[in-house]
C-alpha cells in the first residue's frame, strides 16, 4: 500500500549538520527520515517542513529558512528519478518507476519578516503549503503557545489572502485557536492540520477540539494523525500504537473518515512510540491498522485522502 506522510523535520536536522547527515546513506541512525527509510516504509509522498526554531534571532531566520530550501535541492532532490518535487497537480502523476514525491512546506512564517515579497519568493522556490506560526507569535498570528491567545493580525489577513491568490495550502497545526477561527470565518483557502491529534482523547494544546475537527470536516480538509507521544496519550512515557487508534476512532465518530491522513513529525521529536520510531516503520503501522479496519478505509487514510486533497487544491502548472 502506498503511504503519505504530511510532516517531517528532516530538512531542519540536515541543516544542523549537513556534512555529517546523509539522506541517501542506508545506515543513518541519527535521521528518522531517509531515502532508504521512505522506501522501506512505502511512503510515496513526503511533506518536508522548513522549520526555523524560535531561538534563532529574527535577523537570521530568513537565511536559516533559505538554507533548508537549498539543502532540499542539494541533498534530497539530487536525482529526480528518486525524489521529485510536487508543485502542481500534474506532478501527482509520476511516470513509472515512481520517484518519491516531495512537498515543501513552511512550518511558521517568522522567517518572511512580515513581507509578502518573501512569501512569493518561497512560492517560486517550490513551497506550496504554510503553517502561519510555530508555537510563538509572529507578524501574522499568535501560535498556540502564546498565552494571550490572539488570532490573525491585520497583516495576517493580507498574508492569508496572498497565500490564497498564489494557490497555497494553509496548515493549522501550531496556530492559536482564535487564529484557526479567524481563517475559517474570513478566508476561502484549502486548510489542513498536518500534525495534530484530538484534544478530546489527549488534552494537549497542540491537539484540535471537536469544533475545530468538525470545521475541518466541513471544509473537506486534512488532519494528519501524529505520532508525537505527548499528543497521543497523557502518560507520554507509556504510549503504545493502540492509543493512536483512539484518535482515529474519534475523528471517524465525528464523521471525519475522509480527512484522516498521517503527519509523523519524525526528525522533530526525541521521544517515540515503540515500533513507530522512524519512517521505515510506517508501513508496519498501516498493516497493523488493517487488522482493525477494512482495507478500503486504511487505504484512504494512508494515501487516498491526502492524494485527492492535493489533486484538488494544487494549481495547474504555470498558472
Ligand atoms: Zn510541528
Amino acid at each position: 500500500m502506498r503511504l503519505m506522510d504530511g510532516h517531517c523535520d528532516v530538512l531542519w536536522k540536515l541543516s544542523l549538520n549537513p556534512e555529517i547527515h546523509n539522506f541517501y546513506e542506508e545506515e543513518q541512525p541519527t535521521l528518522d527520515v531517509t531515502y532508504y527509510r521512505l522506501k522501506q516504509g512505502q511512503v510515496g509522498l513526503q511533506t518536508f517542513a522548513i522549520f526555523v526554531p524560535e531561538s534563532v534571532p529574527q535577523s537570521l531566520k530568513l537565511d536559516y529558512a533559505l538554507k533548508q530550501v537549498d539543502i532540499f535541492y542539494e541533498k534530497v532532490m539530487m536525482d529526480k528519478e528518486l525524489v521529485k518535487l510536487v508543485t502542481s497537480k500534474e506532478d501527482l502523476f509520476p511516470s513509472s518507476p515512481q520517484p518519491i514525491l516531495a512537498l515543501l512546506a513552511l512550518e511558521g512564517v517568522d522567517a518572511l519578516q512580515g513581507d509578502l515579497t518573501y512569501l512569493r519568493l518561497f512560492h517560486r522556490l517550490g513551497v506550496r503549503q504554510a503553517g502561519l506560526t510555530w508555537n510563538n507569535s509572529n507578524q501574522v498570528a499568535d501560535g498556540i503557545g502564546e498565552v494571550r491567545g490572539g488570532g490573525l493580525t491585520q497583516f495576517g489577513h493580507q498574508f492569508v489572502q496572498e497565500m490564497s491568490r498564489l494557490g497555497m495550502i494553509l496548515d493549522f497545526s501550531h496556530l492559536s485557536v482564535q487564529g484557526f477561527w479567524d481563517v475559517i470565518e474570513h478566508h476561502e483557502i484549502p486548510v489542513i492540520a498536518s500534525h495534530s491529534n484530538c484534544r478530546a482523547i489527549c488534552p494537549h494544546t497542540r491537539n484540535l477540539d471537536d469544533h475545530q475537527i468538525e470545521a475541518l470536516i466541513s471544509k473537506q480538509g486534512l488532519m494528519g494523525i501524529t505520532f508525537v507521544p505527548s499528543f497521543v496519550h497523557q502518560q507520554e512515557d507509556n504510549v503504545k500504537i493502540d492509543h493512536i487508534l483512539q484518535h482515529i476512532e474519534h475523528i471517524c465518530s465525528l464523521g471525519g473518515e475522509n480527512i484522516i491522513y498521517f503527519g509523523s513529525d519524525f526528525d522533530g521529536i526525541d521521544y517515540k512510540i515503540p515500533h513507530l520510531e522512524h519512517t521505515g516503520q510506517i508501513a508496519d503501522f498501516v498493516d497493523y491498522l488493517c487488522r482493525y479496519y477494512p482495507e478500503h478505509l486504511v487505504r484512504k487514510w494512508a494515501w487516498e485522502n491526502g492524494f485527492d486533497f492535493y489533486k484538488k487544491h494544487l494549481s495547474v502548472k504555470n498558472s
